[in-house]
């Protein structure tokens, strides 16, 4: 199924300007700022510009530039944090099996403490 953009997402409010956030940084090609519900010491959001549901939808239709820029931005979100010292972890779910729920593409930055396992044991079907 191809994934289809909701104007009306938070993120996409976020963006506007609609719904205020703790902004971390900014450039031409993304937003940081603070998640609102933090699952570590320091737990960022980092978010394109541009109108993207997810990964699956970023790599297929944004540009070379954009994607180049975002991951940039995300490096430099963690730099912005401090966290380049003692390390940190960055993710993004996409789609149902990974329990996306806001339909813009993010990056989650998460740091300030030893993270433990990448992820729980996974008993999959295949
Ligand atoms: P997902 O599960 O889609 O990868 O993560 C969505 C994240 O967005 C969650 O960690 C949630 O806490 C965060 N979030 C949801 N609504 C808001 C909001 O209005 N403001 C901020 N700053 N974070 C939000």
């Amino acid at each position: 199924m191809e994934p289809v953009y909701d104007d009306n997402n938070v993120f996409a409010k976020i963006l506007r300007g609609e719904i205020p956030c703790r902004k971390v940084y900014e450039d031409d090609y993304a937003l940081a700022f603070h998640d609102i519900n933090p699952r570590a010491p320091v737990h960022v959001l980092v978010i394109p510009k541009g109108k993207y549901v997810n990964m699956i939808d970023f790599h297929r239709r944004a540009s070379d530039e954009e994607i180049a820029g975002f991951f940039r931005a995300v490096g430099r979100t963690a730099a912005e944090l401090g966290l380049e010292a003692r390390g940190y972890r960055f993710l993004a779910n996409n789609g149902a099996d990974a329990n996306q729920e806001v339909g813009h593409f993010h990056v989650h930055i998460f740091g300030g403490a030893p993270l433990g396992a990448m992820i729980g044991r996974v008993r999959g079907e295949g």
